[in-house]
């Protein structure tokens, strides 16, 4: 437990733009897709994107945290 670090609270309001069907290459029309956790970043989450049908790998998305998806400074 860690304070300050905003994980786990204000998620309820988050609106999610998931896709849940994706065009699968493979049967050459969209499928519904299942989301795999691939990698934790320190900057966010990498997730794949999965056929339901035939499993393959249709997108991936690195998604960032609420805190710091927007703001970047200019070094
Ligand atoms: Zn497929």
């Amino acid at each position: 437990m860690l304070p300050g670090t905003g994980r786990g609270g204000g998620r309820g309001s988050f609106q999610d733009l998931e896709a849940t069907s994706l065009f699968c290459p493979r049967c050459r029309k969209a499928q519904p897709v299942r989301r795999r956790l691939l990698l934790v970043l320190p900057t966010g989450e990498k997730y794949s994107y999965l056929c339901a049908v035939c499993g393959e790998e249709v997108g991936s998305k690195t998604e960032t945290g609420p805190i710091n998806g927007v703001i970047n400074t200019l070094d």
